[in-house]
């Protein structure tokens, strides 16, 4: 990425996002009903988008119930499939910069983010399943001589897949990649704080040759489109990411419509524990501040419960709380900047209460805590200690730039307390002890676990929860089994 400063506020000028729902392979105005989506970097109006109601919701999913029941792609080789998103993967990239921009003035991160890591990730997302299409295989188990016994893979459907915002292009290409390799026709809805790369999105897959109705993308809030997608007893299958609270929801839609399969990928409240044997403890410091501050604190997977040993509590801390005071927080359209905006204002109120609730139970406040200057939503990097493992501060889901320090005397305190959690997303554990790496990753209920490391991975493993971080995996060949179905056929021979 070579932009400068200059040259994104310029661009930024003259981006004219589209609004409109991309449904059967066209936009779709709608009923014609709109809601305003305004840029967190200073508040100002960047798009009116149309607001699906009932009405479009049903003709998004007739689209793609048509495309699936009596369209090309589930009869296509998956080869065919996997070159179609191949080239989906292609034209991502060529548009590389204008879809980085949008997510960046949409929801806040920073540029250099959104073009090196979530562009990043949305393209090899595309292209890592592109290229599994044709390498996956059926079964033909050793029933008996008498008899060929089949279990194959069937695609199970219409998908509808809700996604959050704070990585809009990555999470839609974690359901929607391997949901229609499988052979699944999508309708995808966007958060309403991101819903412009999505639509984006959307135009790109019909370029790229899929047919029309495959990829479907309707914009609108939780409570109106999210609900009505959840209940549509056309939709088999319900991929979600977001919060646990609304993944109840889905789980109630379905028991209210046609019980379709529901997956979640839900918050967290993840520990990260630095034991005094870590190999490199700056580095263990110096990530355990860059996992809290990444993309805003706004990270499911987050670390932002910091479990140190007490005999290096205070180096570490003071490691952390320099880094928090040194990052560059500010406009998200410069590449210098590390920490952009908060999506909205209503969530830094939100954040931001969870500061008075800190310091309410008896946490100390290191750093931060605090609105920065300027028209956008800036918060400052914000450290706590001392904080009690039974307090909001330490249990919530805060979802912003908010660390919670918490000190510990012996292994097995540390493992207990990483546990004491409703969540069980992901862990971190820093040791150069390989017996202490091996069983205290066992002992951690996470779905993922780090070891000195922090926010690692490809796509060849899975991502997803235990607890009520939800269930079913993203990402790997382990995510196709979301979007089909087992089929036995047994042939008397
Ligand atoms: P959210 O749960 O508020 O919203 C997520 C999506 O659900 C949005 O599209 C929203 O419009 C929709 N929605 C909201 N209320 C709804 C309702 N009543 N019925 C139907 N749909 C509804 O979450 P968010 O604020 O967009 O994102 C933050 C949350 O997402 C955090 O909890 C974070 O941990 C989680 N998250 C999880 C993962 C993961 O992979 N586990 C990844 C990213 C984010």
């Amino acid at each position: 990425m070579n932009a400068t400063y200059d040259d994104w506020l310029q661009a930024a000028a003259s981006l004219t996002p589209h609004g409109e729902h991309h449904i059967g392979g066209a936009d779709e105005a709608g009923s014609g009903a709109r809601f305003t989506v305004t840029a967190p970097r200073d508040g100002t109006v960047l798009a009116e988008v149309a607001d699906a109601g009932q009405v479009e919701v049903d003709l998004a999913v007739s689209a793609a119930r048509r495309a699936f029941d009596s369209g090309p792609w589930p009869r296509m080789s998956p080869a065919e499939r996997g070159q179609a998103l191949l080239r989906l993967a292609d034209l991502i990239e060529e548009n590389r910069s204008e879809l980085a921009l949008t997510i960046s003035l949409e929801m806040g991160k920073p540029i250099s983010d959104a073009y090196n890591i979530e562009l990043r990730a949305a393209v090899a997302t595309f292209r890592w399943y592109g290229s599994l299409a044709d390498k996956l295989a059926d079964e033909s188990p050793h029933a008996s001589p008498d008899v060929l016994a089949l279990v194959t893979r069937e695609p199970s459907g219409v998908v509808g897949a809700v996604v959050p915002w704070n990585f809009p292009l990555t999470m839609a290409a974690w359901k929607i990649a391997p949901a229609l390799v499988s052979g699944c026709t999508a309708v995808l809805k966007p958060s309403e704080e991101s819903p412009l790369s999505a639509l984006a999105l959307g135009r790109l897959a019909t370029a790229a040759g899929l047919p029309p109705g495959v990829l479907n993308v309707v914009c609108g809030d939780g409570p109106g489109t999210g609900r009505a997608l959840g209940l549509h007893p056309d939709v088999d299958v319900l991929a979600f990411t977001g919060s646990t609270a609304v993944g109840r929801h889905f789980l109630r839609y379905a028991a209210d419509s046609n019980l379709k399969r529901v997956w979640l990928e839900l918050g967290g409240k993840s520990p990260n524990i630095i034991l005094p044997d870590t190999p490199d403890l700056d580095q263990a410091a110096q990530t355990a501040a860059w996992g809290i501050f990444f993309n805003q604190g706004e990270m499911c997977t987050a670390p932002s419960r910091l479990l140190v040993h007490s005999s290096i509590a205070d180096s570490v801390i003071a490691t952390v709380v320099e880094r928090a005071r040194a990052l560059t927080v500010g406009d998200p359209l410069d590449p210098a900047t590390e920490m952009g905006a908060l999506v909205s204002e209503g969530h830094r109120e939100r954040v931001l209460g969870y500061v008075e609730t800190g310091t309410a139970e008896g946490a100390r406040l290191l750093t931060g805590g605090t609105r920065m200057d300027g028209r956008g939503y800036y918060l400052a990097p914000t450290v706590f200690d001392r904080v009690d493992p039974a307090s909001r501060l330490a249990r919530e889901e805060i979802f912003g730039p908010v660390l919670s320090v918490i000190s510990f005397d012996d292994l097995d305190e540390a493992v207990e307390l990483a546990n004491a959690t409703e969540y069980g997303l992901a862990a971190g554990l820093w040791t150069a002890d390989l017996s202490t790496a091996h069983r205290v990753s066992r002992r951690l209920r996470a779905g993922t676990v780090w070891v000195n490391c922090y926010e690692e991975g490809d796509l060849t493993v899975p991502f997803g929860g235990m607890k009520q971080s939800g269930h079913g995996r993203d990402k790997s060949a382990h995510a196709i089994d979301k979007y089909t179905d087992l089929k036995t056929t047994w042939i008397q021979l």
